[in-house]
């Protein structure tokens, strides 16, 4: 009995899968530096978990409408009028289970069978999949390290054809940090607008900048480019709320009210004290975020320097998220104890057996010449994770 064809073409999350596994490591007792998925290691500040027990208490735990409640669209809006100079009213609003999930719907909602979705890569690894899911084709844009792994006009007009839909923007992005400048999104606002295709962009790392580098909404530039934008963003990563699961989506209303209804056959409401505890997020102080970024800068500064003084390492300095790209090409080829590094998974699997060290191979973000750091863990992890990558790197031959 033959399954679905398009869904055996998925591939699992390695982010997610090299989480779980240095987790049950460290469970069993083995001493492991978790440097895989991305997520805060700070605890979602006490004001939101106040609000959630409020939100149970108050008995706020039946269906809400599919699309979420319309105070916490109320309260999205409100933070796009107040951090991304964008008006969009409560119908131009849906609030979804993640980040992620809001992504998937997007794809469900505009994609037709052959419809291309241009990735600048490298790229965060579920976008690819949950493309394909929808029925749409990959195409990808290899970004250069000499740029900042920003996409260019050249490289970008190159992949354009008749059959683009939509282009994903990730900025602050995942795995680079790199951020991209007011005139790097106008070139793409303007070739959007003069093509017709949708930019899908995925702010989930806006608050998470460094250097006083700013974040800037493409959809903020024109309105024409707002028409046709989805501004993706959530509480995952700016209020440590991973576990939460509130992502939302702003755009235009007919493609967000065909999301609601995919929505409302498929999962529902997000959960109703999450949604609940998000518009206290949404309307409180940002000092749990402030503090997190200074202390993730800390992390960041140091493992640059670090992994720029290993010979046979190299790296680019990120300027958001929490996310740092080893450059492993120059070990590509080298042993260690007889088993030869052919890429970013056996460099990965290689490091993970001897040094008990885990990290996201690059293959997974479309580059097998480096492998992701998260510096989302603390100091004292990175301090010793780089101590064993260095010592790792010392004894290849
Ligand atoms: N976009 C990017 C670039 C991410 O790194 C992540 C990972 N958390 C998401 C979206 C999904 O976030 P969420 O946890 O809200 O689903
Ligand atoms: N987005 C995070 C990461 O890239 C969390 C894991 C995931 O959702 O893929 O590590």
């Amino acid at each position: 009995m033959e399954l679905s064809r398009n869904a055996m073409k998925i591939t699992a999350s390695a982010t997610l899968e090299i989480d779980s596994k240095a987790k049950k490591m460290k469970a069993d007792g083995i001493d492991v530096v978790g440097f895989g998925a991305g997520e805060p290691d700070f605890d979602t500040p006490s004001f939101i978990i106040d609000a959630a027990k409020k939100a149970l208490d108050e008995g706020k735990t039946r269906y809400t409408p599919a699309s979420g409640v319309l105070e916490l669209k109320e309260a999205i809006c409100n933070k796009f009028k107040k951090d991304n100079s964008l008006d969009y009213n409560s119908k131009q609003i849906i609030v979804c289970n993640g980040a992620k999930h809001a992504l998937y719907n997007i794809f469900q909602a505009i994609l037709n069978p052959g419809d291309e979705v241009i990735i600048p890569s490298p790229y965060w690894l579920s976008y690819p999949e949950m493309v394909k899911m929808a029925g749409g084709i990959p195409v990808f844009v290899e970004t250069k390290k000499e740029d900042q792994f920003k996409v260019n006009y050249d490289d970008l007009t190159s992949v354009i054809t008749s059959h683009t839909k939509a282009m994903i923007l990730n900025s602050p992005n995942n795995p680079t940090g790199s951020v991209y400048k007011i005139d790097e999104l106008k070139m793409i606002a303007d070739l959007a607008v003069k093509n017709k295709f949708f930019v899908v962009s995925d702010e989930i790392y806006e608050e998470i900048l460094y250097d006083g580098t700013k974040h800037i909404s493409i959809a903020s530039l024109n309105s024409q480019i707002k028409d046709q934008t989805l501004v993706v963003n959530g509480l995952s990563k700016s209020f440590a709320m991973t576990g939460w699961r509130i992502g939302y989506v702003a755009g235009r209303e007919d493609i967000i009210s065909v999301m609601s209804n995919i929505q409302s056959h498929s999962t529902s409401n997000p959960n109703s004290i999450a949604q609940y505890a998000s518009i206290t997020a949404l309307k409180g102080p940002k000092e749990s975020v402030k503090k997190a970024v200074s202390e993730f800068d800390k992390r960041r500064k140091y493992i640059y320097n670090r992994i720029n003084s290993i010979v046979g390492l190299s790296t680019v300095m990120p300027k958001g998220a929490f996310y740092i790209m080893l450059d492993v090409s120059q070990l590509i080829g080298k042993n260690y104890k007889g088993k030869t590094i052919t890429g970013s998974t056996s460099f990965s699997n290689l490091l993970l057996d001897a040094q008990n060290v885990a990290v996201v191979p690059g293959i997974a973000f479309g580059i097998d010449s480096a492998v992701r750091l998260s510096y989302a863990t603390s100091m004292d992890n990175i301090i010793k994770g780089m101590d064993r990558i260095e010592a790792f790197v010392k004894e290849l031959d």
